[in-house]
């Protein structure tokens, strides 16, 4: 149960010198200035932050993840990657958490440019949608913590769930498509799919998958 790990009492409560210990020694983290900016939710085996960590350097990233032994094996990940390639992978860490409930004890407003749900679980039957990760509600969340332009990124192999997080983002007021330019130009679009374990073995059998990826924008006009 949640009372198994503990939970920062607010963002400012994060202790970001266990989690990225050669960065703490900069004065911006010391500061307050520098602070994570990209959150995978749910990430699993961590393949995509694995990726993301050499492509952003310099971007403090961070993965949610409510399974113990999961997010243990992270965490290893992470060690070896540090030690055999020193002054690497020190921008990514991990934490094992419910970010369905504590997503704002970790982050402030405003605070992520990123936010990534890679194949979320489907919880198919209605009475347990509001299980999903992506919701009505746990959008409004999600729209606190994202800066102005701020990108949630959605891909799932369940067309049925692909459909669900696609309507519950554009019928959200404060979420806007965007652009074909934008899209082609995001070097994290092609990684969506190919990096982390749930894509890879997706496309190991050929499935298909269903991406919707929005920005957290003005507020819609309603017309
Ligand atoms: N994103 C990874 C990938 O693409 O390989 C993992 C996908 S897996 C199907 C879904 C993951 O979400 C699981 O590891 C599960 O433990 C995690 N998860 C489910 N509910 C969660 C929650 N409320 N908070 C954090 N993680 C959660």
């Amino acid at each position: 149960s949640d009372s198994h790990f503990p939970v920062p009492i607010s963002p400012s409560h994060v202790d970001y010198s266990l989690h990225y210990p050669q960065f703490c020694q900069s004065s911006d983290i010391v500061a307050g200035s520098k602070k994570i900016e990209f959150a995978d939710i749910g990430c699993g085996f961590g393949g995509l932050l694995i990726s993301l960590a050499t492509l952003f350097p310099e971007t403090l990233m961070i993965g949610m993840e409510l399974r113990d032994k999961v997010t243990e094996y992270v965490k290893e990940r992470i060690v070896a990657l540090r030690k055999a390639n020193p002054g690497e992978y020190q921008n990514v860490s991990v934490v094992r958490t419910n970010s369905m409930k504590y997503i704002p004890n970790y982050f402030e407003k405003g605070q992520l440019s990123k936010m990534f749900f890679l194949f979320p679980d489907p919880h198919f039957k209605e009475k347990n949608h509001r299980r999903r990760v992506i919701s009505p509600h746990l959008l409004d969340e999600y729209a606190y913590v994202l800066r102005v332009g701020g990108i949630i990124y959605t891909i799932t192999d369940v067309e049925e769930l692909g459909d669900w997080m696609k309507s519950c983002l554009e019928g959200h007021c404060m979420f806007e498509a965007i652009t074909e330019e934008e899209f082609e130009a995001d070097p994290v679009v092609k990684l969506l799919s190919s990096a982390t374990e749930e894509g890879q073995k997706v496309s190991r059998n050929g499935g298909q998958t269903f991406r919707a990826c929005l920005k957290f924008g003005r507020q819609k006009k309603s017309d």
